[in-house]
């Protein structure tokens, strides 16, 4: 059992349809393909099942439907979905069970049912609270539409909810980001992403920049964002545990919380990657395949736990590799950083030691701190990460 199979798994579920496409958007998502929506459900439970019997029904302690719009399903459909997660996986009774949603999807009724069927925790993509930013993102909702959604939710009895917001992007000034963040503070979310802005290939937002119809976004101007970002949401008590995710006590997303301890996780649907059984691996992308795929004659000739027919590219991580990845992806935690014996238990090596050259020079450089317990970015580290990052791979 590799070591990371040692903690409860989390799964992932991918819902590959949004109604509209947003400006800035690489995800795997598909528009005008909701007449698939029944058959991808069935195929969904198809993986479900293969994954979670040929694991054993591994213990869930978190489960995060993302997307895509996941808030595009019916109640039936995720009834459907979690009765073939609780048929074939141990789900712990307090798992934190995450839904993405889209504002304009949210009614009052809608989030009863969504409680009824079993989410415990909300994420809503606010993105900004502009009506031109939004227009400029192509995003289908208003503002006006998050502060409802929000109420429908806390109505609802939702105690966890996130706000992703976006920042960095062209004509965004400060002032703005500032008013976006306020009016997000406002509805008093328990969680905030902040992202900067990434000009992802084939996005129209990149071929806008590059066609000279939106200016370059501003490194320095996203800094100063950052920063008061950083600053506002410490004035109101909101902990800064990763370098994107703040949360009030209680509240961090212990779905991410795997991601960046590089714990098990599975990943289901189309275009979902995984990181299981001491192999990393990623589904097929388009959704007619997937659900060929699991639709198809499954009793073939099966790779190892988490492979299933949906899967296209799977590959073993070797200790090196699992080394690097925990390093990067530990240091995004604020506050933990990476615990020493942790790390040692898990690879039979102190972590300053494999690294001792790199660590001593960002020590010096005022990047990173080194204590007996921990390895973590300091403050000046947090907004140079890519730096230490990059030296680490
Ligand atoms: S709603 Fe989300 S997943 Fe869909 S296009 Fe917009 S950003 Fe992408």
């Amino acid at each position: 059992m590799a070591y990371s199979d040692k903690f409860p798994l989390s799964l992932y579920i991918h819902i590959p349809f949004c109604t509209t496409k947003c400006s800035y958007c690489a995800f795997n998502t598909y528009t005008h393909l909701e007449h698939l929506i029944d058959p991808f459900v069935q195929a969904l439970q198809r993986e479900i099942e293969w994954v979670g019997r040929r694991g054993h029904r591994p213990v869930l302690h978190t489960i995060f439907w993302g997307g895509g719009t996941p808030s595009l399903l019916q109640k039936a459909q995720f009834a459907a979905i979690f009765a073939s997660i609780r048929e074939n996986f141990d789900v712990r009774p307090n798992a934190e069970i995450t839904l993405e949603a889209n504002p304009n999807d949210i009614t009052r009724a809608y989030a009863e049912e969504l409680r009824d069927v079993g989410f415990n925790r909300v994420s809503l993509g606010m993105q900004t609270a502009h009506a031109g930013e939004l227009s400029l993102f192509r995003r289908r909702h208003n503002n006006d539409a998050v502060a409802l959604a929000v109420n429908a939710f806390r109505r609802a009895g939702f105690d966890s909810l996130n706000l992703d917001l976006i920042y960095g992007f062209p004509h965004q000034t400060l002032e703005s980001w500032a008013d976006t963040l306020n009016q997000a503070l406002a509805l008093k979310p328990d969680h905030l992403s902040l992202y900067g802005l990434s000009l992802e290939d084939g996005t129209p937002m990149k071929t806008w920049v590059m066609r000279g119809q939106l200016p370059e976004p501003d490194d320095d101007l996203a800094a100063d964002m950052y920063e008061l970002a950083c600053q506002r949401l410490a004035e109101l008590d909101y902990d800064q545990y990763e370098i994107s995710n703040w949360a009030l006590p209680g509240k961090a997303c212990r779905h991410n919380l795997q991601y960046w301890n590089n714990y098990s996780y599975v990943g289901v649907g189309p275009g979902a990657h995984g990181y299981a059984g001491g192999y990393r691996y990623a589904t097929l992308l388009s959704p007619q395949r997937y659900i060929k795929a699991m639709s198809s004659d499954l009793d073939v000739d099966a790779k190892a736990y988490p492979w299933t027919p949906a899967v296209e590219t799977f590959t073993q991580v070797d200790r090196d590799t699992e080394i690097s990845e925990t390093l990067i992806m530990g240091l995004r935690l604020i506050d933990t950083g990476i615990e020493r014996q942790e790390f040692e238990d898990r690879f039979g090596e102190d972590l300053v030691s494999i690294h001792r050259a790199a660590f001593e020079k960002f020590a010096d450089a005022g990047l990173v701190e080194i204590d007996s317990a921990r390895v973590r970015l300091t403050e000046r580290g947090k907004l140079l990460s890519n730096i230490v990052f990059r030296e680490l791979v």
